[in-house]
């Protein structure tokens, strides 16, 4: 043990990233990128905002991103916030919003960044079972509790829930904030963002790195009642007030301001989505109903650990996440059509099809 450590470092139990190895040939389907590229629009941005300017400090309240926003959701840019990726944004909500006395819930199967959060911000935390199926009951989250956190749809389950459903989460809870994570909603989850309007208690979170194909450039933000808002800059201002810089800030909006390539990109994957669950389908794999850009299946005859090792084997990287419940499946994320062919050529000679 390093004498130098806090304890807080010390005890922490940090997330762990999916691989980003350099192997030739690889097909990298881990971590939820977006198979396409950026818009060419947020490319020439960020390339246009690398010039001299750069000897300043960016905009600390990244004004013209967050009216984008604002206009691209219908909201007012008081009820924006905007992080450097929203791994970064979940961090500061954690901190300012979170903790309390009494125990923030959460599924026992989602995003495994969330106890991390709780741990580093000293967020108590409870998990609330997720049934057989992996989906939520709202009825299950009526007891003390003091924050609530979701992924709708859910990771790695890839799972939407009904928006009536959530709506009655977030009406039943008005006197604690209910947060819910949207990371992948553009493929087919359905947003809370009507509900902003009618509760004060709700906060979105939503990311550029998975729909916006902008995972490398670090920006996420959250919608939300000023007053949630506020606490966030609160945080934030406590922690680094430029959190993105000049060409975040401007390829950002400029992804925004570019619909029609952004929906072309989305109808792409998501039928690809489609069309390789069908094809796990013919191999005998049990496929989740994925409103994502990923899918959650199992193999009856095939253990998760050993069929993401073969995978790998053949560079073909998925993700596994070796915890009970979860142990039997993968995670694996939409690719590009040449990459299904790739992935359902290797699981044919794994699976003996
Ligand atoms: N939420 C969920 C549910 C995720 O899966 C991810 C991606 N790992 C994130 C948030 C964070 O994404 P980013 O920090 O790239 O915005």
């Amino acid at each position: 043990m390093n004498p130098y450590w806090s304890a807080l470092a010390r005890d922490l139990h940090p997330y762990v990233p999916g691989e980003q190895p350099h192997i030739a040939d690889l097909v990298k389907l881990n971590t939820n990128e977006n198979p396409y590229p950026p818009s060419p629009k947020a490319l020439e941005a960020i390339r246009a905002a690398a010039n001299e300017a750069l000897r300043l400090y960016p905009d600390h309240e990244a004004t013209a991103l967050r009216a984008a926003l604002a206009r691209y959701h219908g909201v007012a840019p008081e009820n924006v916030f905007v992080g450097n990726g929203s791994d970064e944004v979940l961090a500061h909500v954690f901190a300012a919003l979170l903790r309390h006395d009494k125990p923030l819930l959460f599924p026992d199967v989602t995003y495994s960044f969330y106890p991390v959060y709780a741990q580093l911000t000293g967020v108590t935390c409870e998990t609330v079972p997720l049934d057989a199926d992996f989906r939520l009951s709202i009825a299950d989250y009526r007891r003390p509790c003091g924050a609530i956190i979701l992924a709708n749809p859910n990771a790695p389950t890839s799972l939407a829930h009904p928006l009536a459903g959530l709506e009655a989460l977030v009406a039943e809870h008005a006197d604690i904030p209910v947060v819910i994570d949207e990371a992948y909603v553009d493929y087919g989850g359905e947003s809370a963002l009507p509900l902003l309007a009618r509760f004060s208690n709700l906060l979105i979170v939503r990311t550029f790195s998975k729909s916006r194909a902008l995972a490398g450039l670090r920006v996420g933000y959250a919608l939300g009642d000023a007053g949630l808002i506020e606490a966030l800059v609160r945080v934030k201002d406590s922690f680094n007030s430029y959190p993105l810089g000049a060409p975040a800030q401007a390829g950002a909006l400029a992804s925004v301001e570019d619909e029609p390539y952004f929906q072309t990109r989305l109808a792409e994957v998501i039928a690809e989505r489609d069309r390789m669950t069908a094809e796990l389908d013919q191999l005998g794999f049990e496929v989740l109903p994925s409103a994502t850009n990923f899918v959650f299946a199992r193999h009856p005859r095939f253990a998760g650990a050993d069929l993401a090792a073969d995978l790998r084997a053949r560079a073909v990287l998925v993700r596994h996440f070796a915890k009970p419940r979860t142990a039997a499946y993968l995670r694996i994320t939409v690719g590009t059509p040449a990459d299904t062919g790739r992935l359902i050529q290797a699981l044919g000679e794994i699976v003996g099809v």
